[in-house]
């Protein structure tokens, strides 16, 4: 129980909290935690108690927690403007010196950046300009938007229907009419009469899926594909090998837009400046959040590339001013710790280290779990990785989900102090820390998540749901 059992209760009272269990938490079944302070990789609730943050809040704490420099912009830009709307070409500058360093280290291709606050939102804006788009061709009916199953692209009405996740669909009467999800590219997953095929011909079938879907919703009604250079809410998943030219080759045979939702790869995650990079993905638009800020401020950015541009350009031509605008597009608070938080990216080196030391990362995780007897796979890339847990790896079987796995390894973990997240779909254990994390904290991050899972197999044990070592 928290010393500070007060403040929870009147929290109980209040607050509507995300992706809760409403009731447990209302009637006091889920324990609240109050969060106060952090620096670098460690945050710190009302009690005092210290845990090492190896999610990075949602995968977006890049640059560590209490670093002045950003609150010092913030703080400087507010006593300067916090906001003036961005309509009917007003701006601000942090917004105008914001837009040069995407732009820059996107390279060429993209051509213009757009804001929001959230990821959700900036997809939200990536369907607005897909229908705009076809609409200004003359092409009514291409408007279908294929995403895939275990894609995450947020949670509202249209970004919640890119997501493929069965939670966010579920009494939402989701996902609305013109989405569709194709096979996951997750190898590890592949169903059984795929036995035997190798990663690229498991790339190649998840292609020929694609095509199939198109062919079947005919290709003249299909007017963009979203992915996530690397699934990342729907397990940590990178690409088997070859997956994104496959995708790609069937995309431009049918006129298809690619939009890369580099919400959790963009700005040095897996140690490329956008996944894009990593995989040679060509995006028509790109979905930029988390990682732009490293949440210092809520942001997010649509980068529109220039054969888009091009048309939204002509569509104004036609019909005047385009419809789409948030009050607090490019609030100048958010450009101005966006900008902080890319400088101090560039001048640390964190893209360097997620590569480097997200190396380490990988090959630690692999040397603690590899032949672990729940562990059926480790996987990741950067600082971004993930455990995925089964009952019988040698066969691929998964544990009962009513024995929880995942979740209860999360909670062990949280007994040693240490944050990995419990994925939503599956037994599998998440680790994406701070860009700044060092080999001696990759060490300590491993060691108690070992812990932790061995905790679990011997509960596991004692259950008779797992054979004793
Ligand atoms: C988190 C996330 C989103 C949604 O961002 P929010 O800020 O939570 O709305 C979209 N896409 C991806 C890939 C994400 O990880």
């Amino acid at each position: 129980m928290s010393l500070h059992q007060d403040l929870i209760e009147r929290d109980r009272k209040v607050t509507f909290h995300a992706s809760t269990h409403l009731r447990n938490f209302a009637q006091g079944d889920l324990p609240g935690r109050v969060i106060t302070g952090g620096k670098g990789i460690h945050i710190v609730d009302k009690d005092g108690r210290e845990f090492i943050d190896g999610f990075a809040g949602l995968y977006c704490v890049n640059i560590g927690y209490g670093r002045t420099e950003v609150a010092e912009a913030i703080y400087q830009q507010a006593l300067e403007l916090s906001y003036y709307h961005t309509y009917v070409g007003h701006s601000n500058e942090p917004q105008i010196a914001l837009s040069e360093k995407i732009l820059e280290l996107y390279g060429p291709g993209m051509s213009k950046v757009y804001y929001g606050m959230s990821g959700s939102d900036a997809n939200e804006t990536q369907l607005k300009i897909v229908r705009y788009y076809n609409n200004v061709l003359g092409r009514p009916q291409k408007k279908k938007v294929i995403s895939r199953m275990r894609g995450y692209h947020g949670s509202g009405i249209a970004s919640g229907s890119l997501t493929g996740l069965k939670a966010f669909h579920d009494h939402f009467d989701l996902p609305i009419d013109t989405i569709r999800h194709t096979e996951a590219p997750f190898y590890y997953h592949r169903a059984a009469e795929l036995e035997g095929t190798t990663e690229r011909e498991f790339s190649k079938h998840c292609a020929a899926k694609l095509e199939e879907m198109i062919q079947t919703e005919g290709p003249d009604t299909v007017a963009a594909f979203i992915g996530e250079p690397v699934l990342g809410t729907g397990g940590i998943v990178p690409p088997p090998e070859g997956y994104w030219a496959e995708i790609q080759t069937v995309l431009a045979k049918y006129d298809i837009l690619l939009i890369a939702d580099e919400v959790v790869c963009g700005f040095g995650r897996i140690g490329t400046g956008f996944g894009s990079h990593f995989y040679g993905i060509k995006p028509d638009l790109i979905t930029v959040a988390k990682g732009l800020t490293s949440a210092y401020q809520p942001l997010s950015g649509v980068i529109v590339g220039d054969r888009v541009w091009q048309v939204l350009e002509q569509g104004t031509g036609e019909y005047g001013p385009i419809g789409h605008g948030w009050t607090y597009s490019g609030h100048a608070l958010g450009c101005a710790a966006g900008l902080a938080n890319l400088a101090i990216i560039e001048r640390e080196g964190l893209t360097q280290n997620a590569a480097e030391t997200g190396a380490y990362l990988q090959q630690q995780l692999q040397a603690a779990f590899g032949d672990h007897p729940i562990v059926g796979q480790v996987r990741g890339v950067g600082m971004l990785a993930a455990v995925e847990f089964s009952a019988d790896p040698t066969n691929r079987v998964h544990f009962d989900p009513a024995l929880k796995v995942g979740p209860r390894i999360a909670a062990a973990a949280m007994q040693e102090n240490l944050i990995a997240r419990a994925m939503p779909q599956g037994d599998i254990l998440g680790f994406a820390p701070p860009l700044i994390t060092s080999r001696a904290e990759v060490d300590e991050i491993v060691t108690r998540a070992r812990r932790a899972v061995d905790s679990v197999l011997d509960e596991l044990a004692v259950s008779g749901d797992v054979q004793a070592a």
